[in-house]
């Protein structure tokens, strides 16, 4: 199973399951953080939205994906202001730049991103912007990763370990997966040779049974990742659990603003009433996350759910299996 989303774009794009003996069946996960985001959760987002002298800030793909009642998009089209950005420090500069409103920056991602959002929180509270709001959202990567190995939904041999994620964090997190499931983990870059090697050792522990973890991208990662952004997260945030779209609460699994810093934090600060969530009808985004089924396997792919008119957040995102299958091939079943 490839982690990442950004992995299951390069192995579809350059055909990389085709140059791969038939004997390697490859999965897509649950590693695209507009998919994970919880329906309720992203609900709550465009409740926000809608509250009065907002500024709802974004990264561009979470702006279309549907919730259970309407979408960013549509809550723009609707008069809120919802703006996209590239960079968490972007948003701190629309909150210094309207002191007269309230920024709310929907602040998804695992830990790639999260120490970007700690540094928008602390250089918030450095210059002193008193209109600036994170609404955390915030995943890890090793809890998923055993909470999918816990159910054994899918019988996983070996992990592609998230190249971007693995920057931040090291490999040393990932320990516990060929040492307590006996499952194979290399980490890999986004290159295709980059995943061919990763592929290549990840057989070879198989073949030798001796699972392990190792580094197939050692121009980006190191064992230990990187302590400085680990500090900055640490400083920032505690460990709590997040929902997760396709499989729920998981225990120690999700970022929270520590109490040193709740005026920057948007669930503490502002209330909104939410009717029960749903889940787009027929959209199989839950299993496609889980590992459990591949996009080919939805009725809806293709036929109805497109990247032009998408009916789950795997067709919107740029990272979403099901917008990898449609760009890069798959054939309808
Ligand atoms: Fe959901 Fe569309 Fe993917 Fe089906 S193809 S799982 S409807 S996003």
């Amino acid at each position: 199973m490839e982690f990442c989303g950004g992995h299951t774009h390069a192995i579809l794009r350059y055909g990389i399951r085709e140059l791969v003996p038939k004997t390697v069946e490859m999965r897509s996960g649950p590693g695209c953080p507009v998919c994970v985001t919880a329906t309720t959760d992203l609900d709550k987002a465009i409740a926000m939205a809608h509250l009065p002298d907002a500024i709802t800030v974004t990264f561009g793909d979470m702006i279309r994906v549907p919730g259970s009642y309407s979408s960013l998009q549509q809550a723009k089209a609707e008069g809120a202001d919802v703006r996209i950005v590239y960079s968490t420090m972007d948003a701190v500069e629309i909150a210094e730049t309207n002191p007269g409103k309230s920024v709310i920056f929907i602040g998804i991602g695992f830990e790639t991103t999260a120490p970007t959002i700690a540094a928008s929180i602390l250089k918030a509270q450095r210059e002193k912007i008193e209109n600036f709001y994170v609404l955390c959202l915030s995943k890890l990567t090793p809890p998923v990763m055993k909470a999918l190995l816990d159910s054994g939904e899918v019988k996983l041999d070996g992990i592609i370990g998230p190249g971007h994620v693995s920057v931040i964090i090291g490999s040393y997190p990932y320990e516990f997966i060929p040492r307590d499931y006996g499952v194979a983990c290399v980490v890999s870059g986004f290159e295709p040779l980059d995943i061919l090697l990763c592929i290549d050792e990840l057989v070879e522990q198989i073949q030798k049974g001796k699972p392990k973890v190792e580094i197939a991208y050692p121009r980006g990662v190191k064992a230990e990742g990187n302590r400085n952004a680990q500090r900055v997260m640490e400083d920032v945030f505690e460990i709590g659990e997040a929902n997760w779209r396709g499989i729920g609460i998981i225990p120690q699994s999700g970022l929270k603003i520590r109490e040193k810093y709740e005026q920057f934090d948007a669930d503490r600060a502002f209330s909104v009433s939410l009717k029960p969530p749903k889940e787009p009808e027929g959209c199989r985004c839950g299993d496609v996350i889980r590992g459990a089924a591949t996009p080919l396997e939805c009725k809806l792919f293709r036929r109805v759910c497109t990247p032009e008119t998408p009916i789950g957040p795997c067709m919107v995102s740029s990272e979403g299996a099901c917008a990898a299958y449609y760009l890069y091939g798959g054939e309808l079943q």
